[in-house]
C-alpha cells in the first residue's frame, strides 16, 4: 500500500533494524543505557542544548515539559490548533491541573505577537498565572519564520514566561530552510523532537533543555510511567534516523511539491496548501467517500475528507506519487462532469 495518511506509518529499514540489533543496552532508569546516553548527548549538542531525555512519544515529551515548567493552576499559552491543545487528550488539564489559553493562528501558523502580549495575565488573584508559551514548528507543514520565533520568545521571556517548542517535525523545518537545528531551537527553554515521524524510527521523542530542567523532567517522566529500561534498542533506531534520514527529508518535500502540482492540475480538485511534507486538497463532500474507496482499491491509503492532508515520508517514492496523481485523475475522469459541476 502507498500510505499518505501520515508520516507516522513508516517502518524501520533493514539498516535501522541492524542498528537496533547491535545496540548495547543497560537500565536507563538508572542512567545505565549507553545507547540512550550517546543518542541524547548527540542530539543535545546538535541542538545547542545542555541535555536531552528520551520519551516513548511526543505527547509524553510535551506533557512532561508542561509539568516541569508549570505548577498546578498555572497556564500555558498555545495555538488553538496546536498539538498540545487539540491532539494530546487534554493531558495538561487531566494530569497536570494546567490550564491552556488557546489563541488563533495567523495564516502562516504563528500567533500574533500582540495577542500573545495581551494574553499574558497580570498579577491579579482572579487570574490563572501565565507561565509558559508553547509554539509548534512545523505547524501543518508550515515552517515558523525564524524572526518570528525569536521575537515571540524574547517577548515571552520579557513578560516572565518560559518558552517551549513542540518541534515534532523540526527536522523538516531545518531541511526546508537550511537553518541548523540549533538556530531553530534558539529562544526556547525546552524543545520536543520526534524521530517516529518522517525520520522513520518506530518509537521515540526527545525533550531538550538546560541540565536542571532535564533533571526535573526526569522525575516527571518516571511519574508518568515513561521510565524505560533497556530502551537503547529504540534509541539506536532513533540515532540511526538522526544520522541517515535527516537530509533525505528533502526528497519528501520534493515529492510533496510534485503531488501538489499533479493534484492541483486535476479539474475538481482544489489545492489548498503545500508546505514541507504536507499537501492539503479539497474535493466536494459528496466525492470524499467514493474517492477514498477508489484509491484504496488501487493500493493507496488517504484520509479523504472535506480537506485532505497528504503526507509524504520515507516509504513513499516518486513513482508512488505519480501513481497517486494518476489514480486521482482516473477517478475524476470517471466522475466526469458530475465532479466539475459539484466543484463549481
Ligand atoms: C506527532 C506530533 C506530536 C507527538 O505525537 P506522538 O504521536 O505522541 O508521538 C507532537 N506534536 C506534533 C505537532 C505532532 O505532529
Amino acid at each position: 500500500m502507498i500510505d499518505l495518511r501520515s508520516d507516522t506509518v513508516t517502518r524501520p529499514t533493514a539498516a535501522m533494524r541492524e542498528a537496533m540489533a547491535r545496540a548495547e543496552v543497560g537500565d536507563d532508569v538508572w542512567g545505565d543505557d549507553p545507547s540512550i546516553n550517546a543518542f541524547e548527548q548527540a542530539v543535545a549538542e546538535r541542538a545547542g542544548k545542555a541535555a536531552a531525555l528520551l520519551f516513548p512519544s511526543g505527547t509524553q515529551s510535551n506533557l512532561c515539559a508542561l509539568l516541569t515548567h508549570c505548577q498546578r493552576g498555572e497556564e500555558v499559552i498555545a495555538g488553538q490548533y496546536s498539538h498540545i491543545y487539540r491532539e494530546e487528550g487534554g493531558g495538561a488539564a487531566a494530569l497536570g491541573s494546567i490550564s491552556v489559553q488557546p489563541l488563533p493562528h495567523e495564516a502562516d501558523g504563528s500567533l500574533a505577537l500582540e495577542s500573545l502580549r495581551a494574553a499574558v495575565k497580570g498579577d491579579d488573584i482572579h487570574h490563572c498565572r501565565s507561565r509558559l508559551l508553547a509554539l509548534e514548528n512545523t505547524f501543518r507543514g508550515k515552517v515558523l519564520p525564524r524572526d518570528y520565533a525569536l521575537a515571540a520568545t524574547a517577548q515571552a521571556h520579557a513578560q516572565g514566561l518560559a518558552t517551549h517548542l513542540d518541534g515534532a517535525r523540526l527536522f523538516n523545518a531545518s531541511v526546508a530552510t537550511g537553518l541548523s537545528l540549533a538556530e531553530l531551537c534558539e529562544g526556547f527553554d525546552s524543545v520536543s523532537l520526534c524521530f517516529s515521524k518522517g525520520l522513520g524510527a518506530p518509537v521515540g521523542s526527545l525533550l531538550l533543555g538546560e541540565a536542571d530542567f532535564i533533571a526535573r523532567a526526569r522525575r516527571w517522566r518516571k511519574t508518568l510511567g515513561g521510565g524505560m529500561r533497556q530502551a537503547g534498542l529504540l534509541a539506536a533506531a532513533c540515532h540511526h534516523a538522526f544520522d541517515h534520514h535527516v537530509a533525505r527529508l528533502a526528497d519528501d518535500h520534493d515529492n510533496a511539491r510534485r503531488l501538489a502540482e499533479g493534484l492541483g492540475a486535476i479539474p475538481g480538485v482544489e489545492l489548498r496548501a503545500c508546505d514541507t511534507n504536507m499537501v492539503f486538497t479539497a474535493v466536494p463532500a459528496a466525492h470524499c467517500g467514493p474517492l477514498q474507496a477508489h484509491l484504496e482499491a488501487r493500493g493507496i491509503l488517504a484520509a479523504v475528507g472535506p480537506v485532505t492532508r497528504w503526507v509524504t515520508h520515507l516509504d513513499v517514492s516518486r513513482e508512488d506519487i505519480e501513481r497517486v496523481v494518476a489514480a486521482v485523475g482516473d477517478y475524476v475522469t470517471r466522475a466526469g462532469s458530475d465532479l466539475a459541476a459539484a466543484a463549481s
